[in-house]
């Protein structure tokens, strides 16, 4: 039996794919490694950009934390708040990730939890128990840094480890704070039903050669500043931590062996900018009216993959490089040019108004509106 779309992976690129296609009319499968609900690293912040798709997936963001405002801390402890122009909300990965599995059941879409895809080849899909799925079109939704698109991190380039933690706090609700560290950033914003993301993103470097002791890192290297020491002693940790490596902030091509790639599979951004989980949805909501379209047979078998090419090259590589701007500007600080920064963006609020703009997207629009060139 042939499969008209086999998706491979069901985060948030996956399973709104899924979602938007099986509303086109298209039968889609959907395979992924693990069982949820599960825990996933992530700062747990999604821009404005993204909110009316999400919306129209059917996830309701009535009741999610809406955040306006950025608190930003330097190394030594500098602040300064800068008004968010788009904003965004917040709503932790356990649910979300559910919610949109059990819509894209309820939509039709053949979603099988527990199973690890192994290889794909060409349009066949092969599975770590030898089941091989043949498709029409197959695509690669299975997160960064995956051996199924060999897009390890290359040698020599930086490695970098990401840890999470769900919390309780009184902290403001409408506020993200991101904190500056030696070697990386901690990004702190409230979720649904009073809990809190605290998460952050470090170079792997000095937590190796600490024998990989998380909680002796933290004090050595998160401590130095003084308003991330005073949120680490403030917030009350709820569960288990989570953790993850293996990134590499760069497009990695829009296909992949004939698997069509999108969300993380397709390019990483730099978390800072909170638009990671944003670039996933707007890769399904890019692909999918044309993958509808070429499985209708209303425009060519070529035209998704010509499409994706385009859209990872263009408009995803530029918004990656911006990301990757802004972080070295905040990670790659001295004393010398954080008290640099801090003071300027004190003095021209408006410089910070202009990079977080830099950062962010046009709203994603709904799949029945007219649709401007990112789309
Ligand atoms: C430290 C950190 C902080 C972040 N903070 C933010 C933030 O605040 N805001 C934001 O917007 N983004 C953030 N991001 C980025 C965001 O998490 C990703 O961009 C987003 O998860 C991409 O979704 P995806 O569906 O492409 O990949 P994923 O969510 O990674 O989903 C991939 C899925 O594929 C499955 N899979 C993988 N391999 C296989 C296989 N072989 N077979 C079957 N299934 C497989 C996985 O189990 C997973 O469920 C952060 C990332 C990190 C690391």
């Amino acid at each position: 039996m042939k499969h008209p779309v086999v998706i491979v992976g069901a985060g948030l690129a996956g399973l709104s794919l899924a979602i938007e296609l099986s509303r086109r009319g298209v039968p889609v499968v959907v395979l992924e490694k693990d069982r949820f609900p599960r825990q996933k690293v992530c700062g747990e912040y999604i821009s404005q950009e993204s909110e009316r798709y999400v919306n129209w997936l059917g996830v309701s963001t009535e009741s999610l934390p809406h955040i306006h405002t950025l608190l930003l801390s330097s190394r030594s402890g500098r602040q300064v708040t800068l008004p968010l122009p788009k904003g965004g909300f917040g709503i932790s990965r356990w649910t979300l990730d559910n919610l949109l599995a059990q819509i894209a059941v309820d939509e039709g879409v053949d979603l099988r939890f527990g199973v690890t895809v192994r290889a794909v080849e060409g349009n066949r899909v092969i599975t770590a128990s030898q089941d091989t799925l043949e498709a029409s079109f197959v695509t690669g939704a299975y997160g960064r840094a995956n051996r199924l698109a060999a897009q390890r991190v290359p040698a020599g380039s930086s490695h970098y480890v990401g840890v999470k933690y769900q919390v309780q706090s009184d902290a403001p609700a409408d506020q993200i704070e991101m904190h500056i560290f030696g070697g990386g950033y901690c990004g702190f914003s409230k979720v649904e039903d009073d809990r809190y993301c605290l998460c952050y993103l470090s170079e792997a470097g000095a937590l190796k050669a600490m024998g990989g002791d998380i909680a002796a890192f933290e004090q050595k290297y998160l401590y130095q500043n003084p308003r991330l020491r005073e949120r680490f002693s403030e917030a009350r940790v709820l569960g288990e931590r989570v953790t993850t490596s293996q990134f590499r902030f760069a497009t990695h091509g829009g296909m992949h062996e004939m698997q069509l790639l999108t969300g993380d599979a397709a390019g990483f951004i730099p978390p800072i900018t909170g638009n990671g989980m944003s670039l996933a949805f707007r890769g399904a909501a890019t692909l999918a009216p044309v993958l509808a379209d070429a499985w209708h047979g209303k425009v060519s078998g070529e035209a998704p993959y010509l499409l994706q090419e385009r859209y990872v090259n263009g408009y995803l590589r530029s918004r990656i490089r911006k990301g990757v701007f802004l972080q070295n500007l905040l990670i790659r600080q001295n004393l010398f040019s954080d008290t640099l920064l801090f003071g300027a963006l004190r003095v021209f609020p408006a410089l910070g108004r202009t990079l977080a703009k830099s950062a962010s997207g046009e709203d994603i629009g709904l799949p029945h509106e007219a649709q401007g060139p990112e789309r």
